[in-house]
């Protein structure tokens, strides 16, 4: 049992406390200050962080705690936070975004979900490994990396990519965000560990008309055409394409959910029964995105680039930025051709896509001895609860940690209240973080970690 005594748990609010009182909202980000902080707090307790980046304001923390040599039976586990957070309007908030108020029994700031939490969480565990002389029989590798929010180019991208030896070479697994939390529904908790990410394929669409006098009506105007195809996009009802991880994540919910849950689920996962009986199934329009996207591509248009230059003038060109994200097993080839149907565009003569970010979906499997633990961790901390493996529609640090050869999980423990939006709260107005469930979840991960990486 890794339990938290009452100091110990002060100590680790109080971090969690100082890291949301530093502004990291990216852009620009400044990383530095939340991490060099990190740093003295692992230092006062004998440890060695390195910060390494490719600009000195926004440096990644890496800090490993080493395995003892005479166990030493695996690659590293890793644990991973990022420490930039999305920006904040603080005229929306009911308390200040950057002054960590406790109130109602929450910590209220941006990132106290996403994900300072986390970061104070997993600082907390690696400090108490530390102080209790836990011997390990793998290293434990602590990280807080910038510019996830972004897009990871100056986090975890740069790390794989320039310094894979702070992560011990090739990581065995990674313990990182989303997943984890309690999920209510239907009067059951769930915890969904993320074992799956959507991919991205970042398009340009492009469109060309004929620039003419705008005195004139009904010319071959480029913005009237990319308006008509902007409209087609966002009300498009994209194929279903059901990978394993999405019918894991679907059906194992579905199986929890009555009859007639367990019913509908296989009609859910058919290509043309399944869009129509998911209206049926889940009638919160809320909750039905988040499940429609783990069954599809989607395509949203988010950035006008190009329309047109003067009011006298009839737009020849106009673009837009299309966020799109692709379902296990599928390319940003196959979503342009969704689109181009939706377009009625086949050929390609009407509209020009571009892909100018493209990462595939990242798939990591649930048969493995650390899924098995935080199973069986979960079990222990929360004995009605179940456990099921997750896909999320986003991304996160862990697709460039996979091409280290690393299972990367979701697993960010969080037990959770029923009157709680968890999802509204990320990037969302009055982030905050019960302190009750961020207890449960030090001790959670704490628990995970000792029963998984002790040296037996
Ligand atoms: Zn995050």
């Amino acid at each position: 049992m890794f339990s938290v005594s009452d100091v110990e748990f002060a100590e680790a609010t109080d971090c969690l406390r100082q890291l949301l009182r530093i502004d990291t909202a990216n852009p620009p980000g400044n990383e530095r200050v939340a991490a060099e902080l990190i740093a003295r707090w692992l230092r006062d307790e004998g440890l060695s962080p390195e910060l390494a980046g490719a600009v000195p304001e926004r440096p990644n923390l890496v800090c490993r705690l080493p395995a003892d040599p005479a166990n030493r039976k695996s690659r590293p586990l890793v644990l991973s936070c990022h420490l930039d957070v999305v920006p904040a309007d603080p005229t929306r908030w009911t308390h200040p975004p950057f002054e960590a108020v406790e109130a109602e029994g929450c910590l209220w700031g941006r990132g106290a979900i996403d994900m300072k939490g986390f970061a104070a969480m997993a600082l907390c565990v690696t400090r108490l490994i530390t102080r209790r002389g836990l011997s390990l029989d793998r290293d434990l590798i602590f990280v807080a990396v910038a510019d996830e929010e972004a897009g990871t180019e100056l986090g975890s991208e740069w790390l794989v990519k320039n310094r894979p030896d702070l992560l011990g070479g090739e990581p065995e697994y990674v313990i990182n965000e989303v997943g984890g939390f309690t999920l209510h529904r239907n009067g059951k908790r769930f915890y969904p560990v993320q074992i799956a990410e959507k991919g991205v394929a970042w398009l340009r669409l492009t469109v060309d008309g004929t620039p003419g006098h705008s005195s004139l009506p009904d010319g071959d105007n480029a913005l009237v055409t990319l308006a008509w195809a902007i409209d087609r996009i966002a009300n498009a009802r994209l194929p279903w394409h059901v990978s394993g991880a999405a019918r894991d994540f679907v059906g194992g919910m579905a199986a929890h959910s009555g009859p007639l849950g367990k019913w509908l689920s296989p009609a859910l996962f058919h290509p043309i029964l399944g869009p129509r009986l998911l209206p049926l199934a889940i009638p919160d329009t809320n909750r039905r995105r988040s499940v429609e996207a783990v069954l599809r591509n989607t395509a949203n248009p988010t950035v006008i680039h190009e329309g047109g230059k003067k009011v006298n003038v009839i737009p020849g060109h106009a673009s837009v930025d299309i966020d799109g994200r692709l379902a296990p097993g599928q390319t940003a080839d196959d979503l342009i051709a969704e689109l181009r149907h939706v377009l009625r565009d086949p050929e390609g003569r009407r509209f020009a896509f571009e892909v100018w970010r493209e990462s595939p979906a990242t798939v990591f499997s649930a048969d493995t001895p650390l899924f098995a633990t935080i199973r069986e961790t979960l079990a222990k901390q929360d004995p009605e609860g179940i456990v099921v493996p997750s896909l999320i529609p986003g991304f996160t640090d862990s697709c460039n940690y996979a091409k280290l050869g690393a299972t990367c999980y979701g697993f960010y423990p969080l037990k959770l209240p029923e009157d709680l939006d968890f999802a509204a709260l990320f990037h969302g107005d009055d982030e905050r973080i019960p302190l009750d469930g961020f207890r449960w979840g030090i001790e959670t991960l704490g628990e995970t970690i000792e029963r998984f990486a002790a040296a037996k």
